[in-house]
């Protein structure tokens, strides 16, 4: 009888081990995927086989598990632009097929358009405050969306400020005033439908209140303790699953509270004060006052995770990079040991009862937008919309039929157009 001998080889992936084993002759004779293991490989068994598992998740080819969530950062940084890292934003998505964004700040939506994601299904923000690294792209989302498919209005759902001026309705308001050139233009051309947005804003002192209840979603806001008055924290409940989305906030009682035990608590882990002088050109006095008492340092939101053990923390907020991670991991290990990622963006956690699997999301930089089931609205009749160019500037138009008429007329016969 041959004797097989095994030596164990163990890696680990996230939070779980991944073991190979081999036998004495150096030939692979199985594996271990030990209970905790994220993310596994398996055997490829042919040299024309695929990998049984994959790493990576790659947008569009995964259905989404009628049990299951899935929470993708869109947008982890600063409000500083850096083409590594947007700012603010994050997607859920339900096994029931709702899709949420939580903020969706200045950068963000290059990464959330690669996922190559309908629009109509994008049509659901929740903003935990004013700051433009937290809704700095709601112009590329309204006018982007509205060029490449959405059918109907955006929906905000955002606190109210201490007075009128400083709340979420002021200023969707404001912004549609601001981009009234962008959206007379498009009126003329497009249905002016999906470039209205419905504002339901809220009051931004209220602890733990329904904002959104549908589709047995629940999402519910606190205050959050950031710049001032105004920022909310989320949580969102859903099949027995429950995610907390931070914004911005200094540790708080209502966080800690409401956090108790979720499933994932995502909360702002800020650089630390030598990093913000180091890197960030601030002076001593501002880096310690913006990193200790405006933000959450690695070590204050350690504390938090270790009084709320959920069951996975995410720490995000910083420019996560060689330079930077480890003084902020070491700061949060110092007082919290549990399971932990530092976001980047693009990270992806598919999140059930039973697990939570951890992956970076691989999309294309060239994403096309992709249409849903919802038939476009039609454009305006001729002569319903103010034509937002005169007659003095269409004078000047050049002729350029010899040129560009044939391929015209092939294109109307190759579509049937009169
Ligand atoms: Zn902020
Ligand atoms: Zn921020």
């Amino acid at each position: 009888m041959k004797k097989l001998c095994s030596l164990p080889v163990a890696m680990t992936f996230g939070a779980g081990l991944f073991a190979i084993i081999w036998n004495v002759a150096g030939e692979r004779i199985g594996q271990w995927l030990l209970p905790a293991a994220q993310a596994a490989g398996g055997v490829v068994t042919s040299p024309t086989a695929a990998a049984p598992d994959r790493y990576a998740y790659y947008p569009g080819t995964e259905e989404l598990k009628p049990d299951e969530i899935r929470l993708i950062a869109c947008g982890t940084g600063m409000p500083a632009a850096r083409r590594d890292q947007a700012a603010t934003c994050w997607l859920v998505e339900l096994g029931n097929g709702d899709k949420f964004l939580f903020d969706i700040g200045t950068g963000s939506m290059v990464n959330v358009a690669a996922l190559m994601i309908p629009y109509d299904f994008l049509d659901k923000v929740f903003l935990s405050h004013l700051h433009t690294d937290h809704w700095g792209d709601l112009s590329t989302l309204w006018a982007g969306g509205w060029t490449a498919g959405r059918t109907r209005p955006l929906k905000i759902w955002g606190p109210s400020g201490a007075t009128r001026e400083m709340g979420t309705a002021y200023a969707v308001e404001h912004f549609l005033k601001a981009y009234n050139w962008d959206a007379q233009t498009r009126n003329f051309f497009l249905s002016a439908t999906p470039g209205k947005i419905e504002v339901k804003e809220f009051d931004y002192k209220a602890e733990n209140q329904i904002v959104y209840q549908e589709n047995g979603a629940t999402i519910r806001a606190w205050p959050a303790i950031h710049a001032g008055d105004g920022p909310v924290s989320y949580s969102l409940d859903w099949n027995g699953l429950k995610i907390v989305i931070g914004g911005d906030t200094f540790p708080n009682k209502w966080y800690i509270k409401h956090a108790a035990n979720v499933d994932v608590a995502i909360h702002e882990t800020f650089h630390t004060p030598e990093q913000l002088f180091q890197l960030y050109g601030q002076s001593p006095q501002q880096a310690l006052g913006v990193g200790t008492a405006v933000h959450t340092s690695p070590q204050a939101f350690g504390k938090v995770m270790s009084t709320i053990k959920p069951r996975h923390a995410i720490g995000y907020h910083f420019f996560n990079e060689e330079d930077t991670r480890y003084a902020i991991y070491e700061g949060i290990r110092q007082v919290y040991s549990g399971p932990l990622s530092l976001a980047v963006d693009n990270m992806v956690w598919n999140i059930t009862k039973d697990k939570i699997k951890i992956r970076m999301a691989i999309s294309p930089d060239q994403a096309w937008s992709v249409n849903g089931p919802n038939k476009p609205p039609k454009p305006p009749a001729r002569g319903t919309m103010p034509d937002p160019m005169t007659d003095a500037i269409k004078a000047g138009r050049w002729n350029v039929q010899d040129a560009q008429g044939p391929m015209i007329d092939a294109f109307k016969k190759a579509h049937g157009m009169k």
